[in-house]
Parts: structure tokens; C-alpha cells; sequence
């Protein structure tokens, strides 16, 4: 029979936990799998942790895997893909805001022979904030990036053994999970459902966590700000030109109300820092490569390999 593992990362969920096994178990019952749920208890400082031990006393089905201190959400699904078994693992945040329902659907494309299957929002519940600072997020990330990220997605998704087998792999530090289940590839598939209000308790992601977010996806999947750099180089190289021509306009036809020295500094300091961005453009694309490189990511992600006939019987 095929596995199943629920990765359910955890921070401070104390209100929600019981209402969440519920809530899942409930729809475990309805297909037949086997199912491992893997909750990742992310240094929390409530009674996450005991709530977690009690329920695991009563279901085998649990894994609790414990953190030292807090890693953050991104590092906690890791962990959990890291330790998941199954066939297939679903990634789903553990204050409901992902209907477990619609964990079933996932599973129903992937029967079907998807092997990334993510939830995206066709409403959501959230702050006027969030949500507008969400879309602008979106937007100035899939101008940046080469890799296509889908809007209005969150870390809600099921990935495939294969899938799972190359992310593991890859183990750069400022990780952007979403970024990363898009740019491997294979066959996506998008399910669209409605996201739920948080059951419990108050958002983790305040706003500097939210930054460092958009941060981590910006700089993981895009080395344009660096190139923007040598570009904004030339622009002021050209803006310069223009000032050392009327600097000297100055000083040949408007002698009387130049001050002595005044075209010296005006030029040198046009000319220096349009030559300062050039040269730190440059150095912004070694630096842009020199990442690529330390990032280590595979070169290419192989999905199926089918051959007529072996090597050795041609
Ligand atoms: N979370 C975590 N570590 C953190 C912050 C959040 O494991 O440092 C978990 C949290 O328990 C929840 C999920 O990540 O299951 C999503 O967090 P949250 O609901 O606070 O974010 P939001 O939905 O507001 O973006
Ligand atoms: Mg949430």
C-alpha cells in the first residue's frame, strides 16, 4: 500500500493542535494509505510540545521530531521532508489555515501522475496588509526571477518521492521552499481553494520575518539587483557627462560667479562615482556568479530516463 507523510511544522500552536488531529484524522479515515504524520516542534516555548507527546501516545502514526531552539518555518519543513518516508509528502502549516480537506485533493492529482501538486488561493482570509503586500511580493519576485513561481501560493503542497529526493539535496541555507518545489520542475499541477482564517493564536510572521522572506526568495532565485548595479552605472556615467559639460560651460562663460575650484570638485566627483558603479558592477557579476557556484545546486534534474533497448544488447 502506498505512504503518505503530512510534514506539519509547529511554533507555538497550543490552541490548535488537538482541533488540527482532529480535523486530520478525520479525513485520513477516507482513503486508504498509509500515513505517517510528522509534526516539527520548532522550538516552541507553550505547550505545543506536550500536547504533540500526548497525542503521539495515542496514535503511532506520529513522528515528533524537536528542535533545539527556534529555526524558523522554512528550516522546520525541511527537517520534516528530511525525515519524511513517504511515497508522497504533503506539507501543510499547523494552525489550519490548510484545510486538511484539501490535502485529498492533492492526493487525487498525484494518483493521477502529478508529481507537484500545490494549493493556491483563490481567496484568503487575511490582513488588507498581507494580502497587498503579498501580491507586490509575487510580482517583483516573478519579474526577477528565471524560475516561474506561481502567485498566491503558500508552502501547501504535496511532492513526489522523486521530487522530494532532489530537494533533500539541495541545502543552501536561506531557503525559499516554494521557490525551490518550482524551480526542480516536473509535472506541476495547481489545486485552487479557499484559505481559512488562523483557528488559533496570532500570525509568526511578523513583518521583519515577512521581509526576510521576500529577501531570501528575491536573492535565491535572482542575481538582477546585482546586474542593476552596473546598469544604474551607466546612467550616472552618461547624467556625469552632461554635469562636467556645464561645469566647464561654467567656468569658460560664467567666470565672475564660478568660485575657484568649484569646477575641479564638480568634475571629479561626476566622473568618480559614475566609474565607482561601473567597476562595482562588474564586480556585482562576479559576485552574482561566485553564488551561483557556492549555491552548488545540480545542473540539470533528470525526471525519467527510458531507452529503447540496454546499451549492452545494441
Ligand atoms: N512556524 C514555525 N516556525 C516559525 C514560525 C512559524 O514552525 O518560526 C509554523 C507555524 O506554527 C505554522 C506555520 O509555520 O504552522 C505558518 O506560520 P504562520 O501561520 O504564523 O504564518 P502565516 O500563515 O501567518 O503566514
Ligand atoms: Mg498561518
Amino acid at each position: 500500500m502506498r505512504q503518505i507523510s503530512y510534514v506539519i511544522p509547529v511554533y507555538n500552536e497550543e490552541d490548535t493542535l488537538s482541533e488540527l488531529y482532529k480535523e486530520l484524522s478525520k479525513v485520513l479515515e477516507k482513503i486508504e494509505c498509509i500515513f505517517e504524520l510528522i509534526f516539527i516542534n520548532d522550538g516552541s516555548t507553550d505547550s505545543s510540545l506536550k500536547i504533540l507527546k500526548e497525542l503521539q501516545k495515542g496514535d503511532p502514526r506520529i513522528v515528533i521530531v524537536e528542535f533545539s531552539r527556534n529555526f524558523g518555518h522554512q528550516i522546520a519543513i525541511t527537517a520534516g521532508i528530511d525525515y519524511a518516508q513517504g511515497d508522497a509528502v504533503i506539507v501543510m502549516d499547523g494552525d489550519l489555515q490548510d484545510p486538511p480537506t484539501v490535502s485529498l485533493r492533492f492526493i487525487e492529482e498525484w494518483e493521477k501522475g502529478a508529481e507537484v501538486v500545490y494549493g493556491q488561493r483563490r481567496t484568503r482570509k487575511d490582513t488588507w496588509f498581507k494580502e497587498k503586500t503579498a501580491n507586490l511580493f509575487y510580482k517583483v519576485l516573478n519579474l526577477l526571477s528565471d524560475v516561474e513561481i506561481p502567485q498566491n501560493t503558500g508552502d501547501f503542497r504535496l511532492m513526489d518521492r522523486k521530487v522530494v529526493e532532489v530537494i533533500k539535496q539541495i541545502r543552501e541555507h536561506n531557503r525559499f521552499m516554494r521557490g525551490l518545489s518550482s524551480y526542480v520542475g516536473f509535472k506541476q499541477k495547481a489545486v485552487l481553494f479557499d484559505r481559512d482564517e488562523r483557528y488559533a493564536g496570532v500570525t509568526h510572521y511578523p513583518l521583519k520575518k515577512m521581509i526576510k522572506l521576500s529577501l531570501d526568495a528575491i536573492i535565491g532565485f535572482s542575481t538582477v539587483p546585482l546586474k542593476l548595479i552596473s546598469r544604474l552605472g551607466f546612467v550616472v556615467s552618461g547624467l556625469s557627462i552632461c554635469g562636467i559639460v556645464y561645469a566647464l560651460f561654467m567656468k569658460f562663460f560664467y567666470a565672475s560667479i564660478t568660485v575657484s575650484g568649484w569646477t575641479f570638485l564638480v568634475i571629479s566627483i561626476f566622473f568618480l562615482s559614475g566609474i565607482q558603479m561601473i567597476i562595482l558592477g562588474v564586480i556585482g557579476g562576479y559576485l552574482g556568479r561566485i553564488y551561483d557556484e557556492v549555491r552548488n545546486r545540480p545542473l540539470y534534474i533528470i525526471s525519467r530516463v527510458s531507452r529503447g533497448k540496454s546499451i549492452e544488447s545494441i
